[in-house]
């Protein structure tokens, strides 16, 4: 039962790994974030730790390792873990979408040596979309494997890959077929780190989420066995599908926690200035912001969980994960922004968890589509299907 009045009902298990994740998200995370920004480190203990926990993998079944629960649980996760920092978050995000790629495509083999050895943080994944000509516009890229009488040849590169400085292994989406519809000559490979002619780039140095590993990868004649191919050859690009709702709400949820956090910190900031007198606290300019805050919180906690309730009952939520995704990435920029504002010189200091968060907020509205091509994605929906009920 709930010991509290709830905005929305949660089932035992959602509100078991809500709790799960919020406390591993303060014992954990919290106090590790800074120290890992100010490093831009991997955190090797965190990462095993989040395993231990079942918080990678989290709607894999149990017989591969994950914690075979629903994807609002995942969101409600999601939110916790970013609420902690949202590196470790889209790390686990990470996990999730290689992981539901390699159990709805991969073959017993490919699910026994790459799935279950993942969710127990035993490997570690990269996802190689994009190119440095191949970014919203994926249908451009270029990177090519030749089928050979071995396998497959693997020519070409990956820009901005989360995770690519320490991976395993990487699933990497390749044109596969030089002529035809660009659609339907691509094929997502599982590509192992220690294959000769794989190489990294330079770890990339970011404005935010900066334990978050990033670097290009290239794909220098490298040779990929037969059984490297996941799910079947051209179907690539519409195998990407697959993660694509799920991609969209957990980036929301990871939005929302970083606004969640930058509304505690205006709260914790504000209740000061009341309590010492100050001028700010009781201003309607202070006031007006947090209820702001407050209630676009609300608001894009609601769209979230409509999208993951819709993406469980195995409806279409194309649609609503990207409204979900476009209006939790922008507030959570519009409101870090506000909460650097409201502690003036303590907001821009270095000293300052808001400063981070600002800094954090950035790149929800990059990352998983940009805020336009969501735009792009629901004025199409709105467009085909007519108005919404
Ligand atoms: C921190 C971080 C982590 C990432 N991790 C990964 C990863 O793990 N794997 C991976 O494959 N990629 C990753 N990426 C790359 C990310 O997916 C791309 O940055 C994203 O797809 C946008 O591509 P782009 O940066 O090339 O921008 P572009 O596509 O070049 O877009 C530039 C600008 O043009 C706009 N634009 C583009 N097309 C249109 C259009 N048709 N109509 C209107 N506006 C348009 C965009 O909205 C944007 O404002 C990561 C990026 C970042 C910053």
């Amino acid at each position: 039962m709930a010991s509290e009045v709830e905005f929305w009902p949660m089932s035992d298990r959602q509100r078991e790994l809500r709790q799960k994740a919020r406390e591993f998200a303060l014992k954990e995370i919290r106090p590790a974030a800074k120290a890992l920004d100010e490093t831009s480190s991997f955190s090797e203990d965190i990462y095993q730790k989040l395993a231990e926990q079942g918080l990678l993998g989290i709607t894999i079944p149990e017989e591969w390792g994950g914690s075979g629960a629903d994807t609002q649980s995942y969101a409600l996760a999601m939110e916790e873990l970013s609420y902690g920092y949202a590196s470790i978050a889209d790390l686990c995000g990470l996990v999730e979408l290689v992981a539901t790629l390699l159990l709805e495509l991969g073959t017993e083999k490919q699910k026994q040596r790459y799935l279950t050895p993942l969710v127990r943080a035993d490997l570690k994944c990269s996802f190689a979309l994009t190119e440095s000509e191949a970014g919203s516009d994926l249908a451009s890229l270029s990177s090519l494997a030749v089928k050979s009488p071995n396998g497959y040849l693997l020519n070409g590169s990956k820009t901005f890959i989360h995770n690519g400085p320490v991976c395993d292994f990487a699933l990497v989406l390749a044109r596969s077929q030089e002529k035809g519809d660009k659609h339907r000559s691509m094929s997502i490979f599982i590509v192992d780190s220690d294959l000769p002619g794989f190489s990294r780039g330079k770890k990339e140095n970011k404005l935010g989420q900066r334990a978050s590993q990033l670097s290009s990868l290239f794909f220098n004649d490298c040779l990929l066995p037969e059984d490297a191919l996941l799910g079947n050859d051209g179907e690539g690009f519409k195998n990407m599908m697959i993660v694509l709702e799920k991609g969209r709400i957990c980036i929301a949820a990871l939005s929302l926690g970083i606004a969640r956090a930058a509304l505690e910190e205006s709260l914790k900031f504000t209740a000061n200035q009341l309590k010492e007198e100050k001028p700010g606290g009781n201003s309607q300019t202070t006031q007006w912001m947090l209820a702001d805050m407050a209630t676009d919180i609300f608001a894009a906690r609601s769209m979230i969980r409509h999208a993951a309730a819709l993406k469980d009952g195995g409806i279409p939520a194309a649609m609503y994960a990207s409204m979900a995704k476009l209006f939790a990435s922008e507030i959570a920029v519009k409101h870090t922004t506000a909460a650097v504002e409201l502690q003036g010189i303590h907001g821009y200091s270095k000293d300052s968890i808001v400063e981070r968060l600002y800094r954090d907020a950035k790149v929800t509205q990059i990352y998983e589509g940009t805020s336009e091509v969501q735009r792009i994605i629901i004025a199409r929906n709105l467009l085909r299907k007519g108005l919404m009920p």
